[in-house]
């Protein structure tokens, strides 16, 4: 249970952000999750929103950004944004080193 977890740790940072800002409730949580991180956004709803029931959170949105896999050919310097698992450049047959697309953030937390 990935999601679960993930769903905990993030209503974490949101309720300590809401304490810390003397919020008495969270309206909205930002994530970004690159598309490589394996998160599967419905179960981490409802994971969220299980998790949330009688906390601060209850009831808050998570706004999800999903962030695309991006990687840079380590011949010809060019970024590409991967559709497809290829990592070889199409242009010269390089080898594409990730750059983006494995991050899994906490963007903004939205309290009252
Ligand atoms: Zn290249």
């Amino acid at each position: 249970m990935h999601e679960a977890a993930l769903a905990e740790n993030i209503i974490k940072i949101a309720l300590d952000t809401a304490e810390k800002n003397h919020a008495k409730k969270i309206s909205e949580i930002g994530l970004k999750i690159g598309d490589m991180a394996g998160v599967e956004v419905e179960a981490l709803n409802l994971s969220f929103e299980v998790l949330t029931s009688g906390t601060p959170a209850e009831n808050s949105k998570l706004l999800i950004e999903k962030i695309p896999i991006r990687a840079k050919c380590n011949k010809c310097g060019k970024i590409f944004t991967l559709e497809n698992f290829n990592f070889f450049c199409p242009e010269c047959d390089g080898i594409l080193i990730l750059q983006s697309g494995r991050e899994l953030l906490v963007d903004f937390v939205d309290c009252e």
